[in-house]
């Protein structure tokens, strides 16, 4: 094809000086006269220009979405500041109710009732029940980009030992009549209660912006499985504005007034899969007669141990634990199954199949060594699933520059280090790949996080522990970053 595009020793960002493009560049047009020129063949110039001219599309597509984000303008930003602390007072009582009400996950109905009457005395349009108890609010304000804001609503079975006047000291009682021990303890109602501030300051504010905000409420985030369930109840079929972006948020131990908005993936994949192994039960004298659920199960988490050190490329990051073995009951019997209750944590769905494949792979061999017929071989139920969470790059760069006018020089972390936690909140949004941006916000009291600091460990506690808490002075932090990341996309032009 002689000389071409691709030979030109400058770098592309030579040939484009900023604020310049392949179109209209009287140098880009020479390099297609050129290629026009050395083409061999009457047959190689069509082609030779539709190379050019994709190229041409494809780089200018990409400086379009280049060019430097700025800050909303701080009068707005004093507004979001004078509108959510008009609400705290009224926003910590929403905070302090919901955490002494935790409600575990698919039972969380009187905290989307909470939920769905403060969106409907709002003004928003209201839809309940999707996914059993999930809510979606919608404001319509004007022309402009749709905006889907998230907090889930779950807690988590732990007993609560923070000793605040407002911590949560009733059991839960669920439909079989159990009852469980049943805490806030990853400030999912910080997360209910910052969306709530968000809904209001954006009803107060609606002259400052125009386009649709949707609000909503998941359950069950804490099995994996809330945001799959409200996109199988139909989320994207029943005529809600289809988002344009979306934004989620969570509590995190890092000191109050600090925010992690950083791009590209932030969170781990996960499953959650449960393994039974079928034996043969007997009397414990006569171990002979049986095939021992309780042995196969204890080879078997031995074994998934070497997934992770002798399958997995150690540069791959990835978690295999065993969270439980249920079996048997009494000292004399041996019970005739196991069922191992395991959890993934993965970056790759490469990295995801091996350890399915290899799990697999060691449930056979461990129960035909132990002499179980081909035709009760251990099966695995595939529970909750998410993929990782990838925060889009050009969203968090749009969102930045409002959020430090915000939050002040150095409390927006822009590189935290991912973690292998995982979330669902990008589950909802999978199929329609909507950009999204998850942050992370600080609610450990800064002195206590300084403290732990200097005692050599990295945060003074953490999400799921008893002693977990949400200071108050985080509650009207949340609100504000959501409602200046939404004003990031609906703020009208001034
Ligand atoms: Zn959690
Ligand atoms: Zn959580």
């Amino acid at each position: 094809m002689g000389a071409s595009f691709f030979d030109d020793p400058r770098t592309r960002e030579e040939l484009a000086p900023m604020g310049r493009s392949y179109h209209v560049d009287s140098d880009f047009l020479a390099r297609i006269t050129m290629n026009v020129r050395n083409a061999r063949s009457a047959l190689l110039l069509p082609l030779t220009l539709a190379v050019s001219l994709a190229i041409a599309t494809h780089a200018n597509a990409q400086e379009k979405t280049e060019p430097a984000p700025a800050a909303i303008p701080a009068a707005l930003i004093a507004k979001v500041n004078s509108s959510v602390d008009a609400d705290t007072a009224r926003l910590t009582a929403i905070f302090k109710d919901l955490h002494q009400h935790p409600e575990i996950a698919f039972t969380e109905t009187r905290t989307a009732a909470i939920v769905a009457k403060d969106l409907k005395s709002l003004g928003y349009t209201v839809t309940e029940g999707i996914g059993k108890t999930g809510v979606v609010g919608v404001l319509k304000n004007g022309p402009g980009p749709t905006v889907w804001f998230r907090a889930d609503m779950d807690s988590n079975s732990v007993r609560e030992a923070t000793g605040l006047a407002w911590a949560a000291t009733q059991p839960q009682r669920l439909a079989d009549g159990t009852e469980i021990d049943v805490m806030h303890a990853c400030g999912h109602d910080a997360h209910v209660t910052w969306l709530l501030g968000l809904a209001k300051a954006m009803v107060d504010m609606k002259a400052d912006w125009s386009g649709t905000l949707v609000v909503y409420a998941q359950p069950a985030e804490e099995v994996g499985l809330g945001a799959q369930a409200m996109v199988e109840d139909k989320l994207w079929e029943r005529g809600f504005p289809k988002p344009d972006y979306a934004f989620g948020l969570h509590t995190a131990p890092l000191p109050v007034g600090v925010v992690s908005s950083s791009p590209g993936v932030r969170m781990a994949g996960t499953d959650q899969l449960d393994i039974t192994f079928t034996g043969i039960g007997g009397h414990g004298s006569t171990p002979q007669m049986t095939i021992d659920p309780v042995v196969m199960a204890a080879q078997a988490v031995l074994s998934y141990q070497t997934i992770i050190s002798r399958n997995v490329d150690p540069q791959e990051p990835a978690v295999l634990s065993v969270g439980s073995i249920v079996v048997g009951r009494d000292n004399n019997v041996i019970p005739d199954n196991a069922v191992l209750k395991l959890n993934l944590r993965w970056f790759t769905p490469q990295v995801r199949e091996k350890m399915l494949t290899r799990i697999d792979e060691v449930n056979k061999g461990v129960a035909v060594a132990a002499g179980v017929a081909p035709d009760r071989m251990p099966t695995r139920l595939m529970k909750g699933n998410a993929g990782p969470l990838d925060n889009d790059k050009a969203l968090v760069a749009r969102i930045n520059p409002s959020l430090m006018a915000l939050m002040g020089e150095g409390k927006v972390l822009d590189q935290f280090p991912s973690v292998m936690g995982s979330e669902d909140f990008q589950e909802a949004f999978r199929s329609l790949e909507t950009p999204y941006a998850f942050l992370l916000v600080g609610v450990a009291p800064p002195e206590m996080f300084a403290k732990a600091k200097a005692a050599g460990r990295q945060f003074p506690f953490s999400n799921h522990n008893p002693d977990f808490f949400v200071d108050l002075a985080a509650i009207p932090i949340g609100a504000k970053v959501n409602t200046v990341n939404a004003l990031s996309i609906l703020a009208k032009q001034p």
